[in-house]
Parts: C-alpha cells; structure tokens; sequence
C-alpha cells in the first residue's frame, strides 16, 4: 500500500467530518479510487480509516509550561499554554486555567520560549543549487526543497518576488487546501522588467518574465498574471548603480493602475529615493527594499502613510550578502548555519579564489554604505509610523534560506528596532500584509504555526538561533533532537 493512497484516504476521512474543507483531496481521492480495485483495496482503505481514527485523537495537542511571545506585540506571557485541534489553535491561556482535553498528546515545554513561525516577504525559490544559479532545474521538486529548508529554521510562510515558473502554483493550490507539512507560500508569479533595467530573466538568465518597452505592454501582462491568482504583482525599477535604465515612470504607473483595476496588489524593487516617492504617489501597495541612495524624508513616509504603502522587506541581509564574502564570514562556522547548507557551500565560502572575487567587485565599498543608509532609512520608517514586515531576498545564491532570515531580525534590531518589533514584523505584521488572516499571531482559530526556542528572542535577538522544534498547522516539521 503506497504511502499516498493512505494519506489520501485519510483525508477523505478528515473531509467526511469536517465539511468543507479539503475538497481537492477529496477529489484527488475520487480520482485514485478509480484506480483501485479488488479486495486489496478494500482492505487498505479499512487499515487507513481505523489509522486515520487513531491518528485524528491523537491530533489534540497540548503545549504547556512555555512563555508565550505571541506575535501580536503583547508582553510576553510566562507559563502559558495551548490546545492544538487538527492544526488550529483552539485554546491559549495560563496553565492555571488549562483543562486537557481527554486523549491529547501533552508537551511539557517549561523553561522554553514559543513565537509565531517567522513569515518572510521577500524571498526566492527552486533556483539555486549551493552556491550556483540553476534557473534550469526550476520544478515542483526544487521549490518543495526549498520550502523545506525554510520551514527547518522556523520560517513557516515565505512570499516569493517574481522569478516562479509556473510549477509553484500547483504547490500553493495544494497547500491551501490542506495542512502543509513545510513552508506556505505566496507567490508574486512572472515580475516585470523594464527591456533596458535589471531583475527578472535579465538578471537571472533562464528565467521567463515578462519585458516591457511601452505602457502598451503592461496590460495584456497583467491581465495573465492575474489570470494565474498571483498573491501580489512584483516589478524591478533599478538601475544596477548606472549600468541600466529604471523603468520609466509611466511604465510603473500603467502597471499599479492595471493591477489594482484586476484587483492585486504591486510591490516593487526600488533603490532609489526619487522612485520610492513616485511609487507611493502613484498608490503602490508595498517597497520590496529599503531606499538606499538617500535618507528618507518626511515626504516618502506622509506619502506612504497616506496610500496604505508598506516597507515589506528591507533585505538588509541582502545587503550583507554583497560584500560578507570577501573574508571568511563568522557564520561559516556557525552550527545553525552549518545544519542547513552542504559541504560544497563552506567549502566555497572558505576559499581564497572566492573571496579574490568577492573582494575585488569596485562597489564594495558602496554597499556597506548602502547597508548602513538602509538601516538608518528603516529605523526612520518604524519612527515615522509606516507599516513595515520582513523580508530578505534569500534563494539566490550567497542568501541562505532559513539562516539569512535570522540573520535580518538582527539587522533590524542593530537598526535600532527592539526584538519585539523585529519580532511583530516578521509575525503579524507579515501577516496582515498577505492578508492571512488565521496565520502571524498565536491566538485561537489561528494556524498553529510556530517555533519553540531554549532561550528569550526578547533578551537577544539571536536567541531566535535556540529553535527546539517547529510546527506548520500543528505538523512538527522540525524537532532538534532528530538532526
Ligand atoms: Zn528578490
């Protein structure tokens, strides 16, 4: 008996008593019982049903005896608990007022620390393999191996920028009709690109996405973006420090206006002060990076307040990764950053060719300056009262998936953000933005996503590095003890 045929079986089972949900396993499973026959069949889907019985009761868990950092910005709350129903909070509260349910499976996790799973808005999939650029192995395969490796460093939901095939939309389908067992994705499809700019299959060459010259381009690509469900819409406007064009402004208006007619949402790569301001102005729904040339004024931040404008992502790892490598970085030796890559990357990463490489790139030194004026620019934003998530542009190579969004919490906080705002950013913020109503927080009818730390994020940001365990809809995904 294949393992699917049980897992499907399972689900019809999961259907039958909870209505309405699951209906494309109930279909999937109409579709498989076609092709079963004979009394074999019979007999397996019996051993299935009387598996599924024993596994639904199972399926009530209970957390106790943990600190509760629940994601919403709310003090943290020492000896809580929580019952876990088929994946859904259903209750969260003091042990004092815990009653367990009769057959839950209780988890003893006192001295420990439970946060949301980490939600990243800006990151990449299924097109890096160690520390190369494969835009050609792109496939359901490579973007499920990626959603693993982030689901093992806690990040539960990631939004990925604009370079998909059209692989990803089948995961997405399934995982929204289900309970994921690694990362929930959302999808900016196919971005655009300006035909003189970066970004998109001009800088990752392989890659398909669209390539405008004239506003007479921008609609028909929208509307198949839109066609597809894409979560957002992404274009790039940059201009790679003078060696491109940015997309020119009636290009980027044509494209926000065109979305938001189709009823998405755009968010875009920006460098530059002067197009984060026209962007805002033209009612753009996010920045996908922080303004880097220029301090921002109160000019951008009014105008992103008033349009409902958010700073998704500040990728200040990004940022990092351009000049890190020129010396041996720390993190090479780093345990939690070991667990994740294979002996190919330390082993690049360690070499002096490499580094001759890294080091010899004439911009070097401008994007340490870049850094810095991006976490100034960030901190201004968080003081100026614009909305802001977290978001690292990981999955290209160099921005490790999983430890790179750990290691963006800690650049915002050395921007000078407390842990608990880098923690609410990276939560509920990220959240509120995907409009994901049931994930960011722990709180009752949400998605039991979320991470079990031996050590308070609150004390040191790092501390987000002491994952014990990590949960996707009440699916652990990840126990330290099994690596
Ligand atoms: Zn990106």
């Amino acid at each position: 008996m294949a393992d699917g045929s049980c897992d499907s079986i399972r689900l019809v089972y999961i259907t039958l008593f909870f209505p309405g949900r699951n209906k494309l396993h109930l279909l999937e499973f109409l579709e498989m019982s076609t092709k079963g026959n004979g009394p074999g069949f019979r007999f397996a889907f019996l051993l299935c049903l009387a598996f599924a019985v024993t596994s639904l009761r199972a399926e009530v868990r209970v957390l106790r005896g943990f600190t509760l950092i629940d994601g919403t910005g709310a003090a943290a709350a020492p000896d809580s608990a929580m019952i876990i129903d088929a994946g859904r909070i259903k209750w969260v509260g003091p042990v004092s007022a815990l009653k367990v349910p009769a057959g839950a499976q209780v988890v003893d996790l006192k001295g420990r620390f439970v946060i949301p799973g980490i939600i990243d808005l800006h990151g990449h999939l299924g097109l890096t393999s160690g520390m190369t650029l494969d835009t050609k192995s792109y496939s359901r395969q490579t973007v499920e191996r990626d959603l693993k490796t982030y689901a093992e460093y806690g990040v539960t939901t990631m939004l990925s920028l604009g370079l998909d095939g059209d692989a990803v939309f089948a995961v997405r389908e399934q995982q929204r009709a289900s309970r994921p067992t690694m990362t929930r994705v959302y999808t900016a499809g196919q971005g655009f690109v300006y035909k003189d700019g970066i970004g998109g299959g001009i800088s990752f060459p392989g890659i398909s996405t669209p390539v405008f010259s004239t506003v007479a381009d921008v609609e028909p690509a929208v509307a198949e973006q839109a066609r597809k469900h894409v979560d957002v819409i992404k274009f790039w406007t940059d201009d790679n420090l003078g060696k491109a064009k940015r997309m020119p402004f009636d290009i980027d208006k044509a494209i926000i206006d065109s979305a938001h007619r189709h009823g998405v949402r755009v968010v875009a790569h920006v460098y530059y002060l002067e197009d984060a301001k026209k962007l805002a102005d033209y009612g753009i729904d996010g920045l996908a990076h922080i303004v880097r040339d220029k301090p921002v004024d109160q000019e951008l931040i009014d105008s992103m307040k008033r349009h409902n404008t958010w700073q998704i992502a500040s990728t200040l790892s990004r940022e990092v990764s351009l000049f890190i490598y020129a010396k041996t970085p720390d993190f090479v030796t780093d345990p939690f950053f070991t667990r994740g890559v294979s002996a190919d990357v330390i082993k690049t990463l360690n070499s002096p060719e490499y580094q001759k490489k890294t080091a010899s790139d004439p911009n070097l030194e401008k994007y340490r300056e870049a850094l810095a004026m991006g976490k100034r620019n960030l901190k201004a934003l968080a003081d100026g009262g614009v909305k802001y998530g977290m978001g690292t542009d990981t999955g290209v190579p160099g921005r490790f998936q999983g430890y790179f969004e750990h290691l963006e919490l800690q650049e915002m906080v050395e921007a000078g953000l407390t842990p608990m705002q880098a923690l609410v950013a990276a939560t509920s913020s990220g959240a509120e933005f995907l409009k994901a109503k049931d994930l960011g927080s722990l709180r009752p009818g949400k998605w039991a996503d979320l991470i079990v730390l031996a050590k308070n994020p609150l004390d040191d940001i790092r501390n987000t590095h002491t994952i014990q365990a990590v949960y996707i809809a009440g699916n652990q995904v990840y126990t330290k003890e099994t690596q």
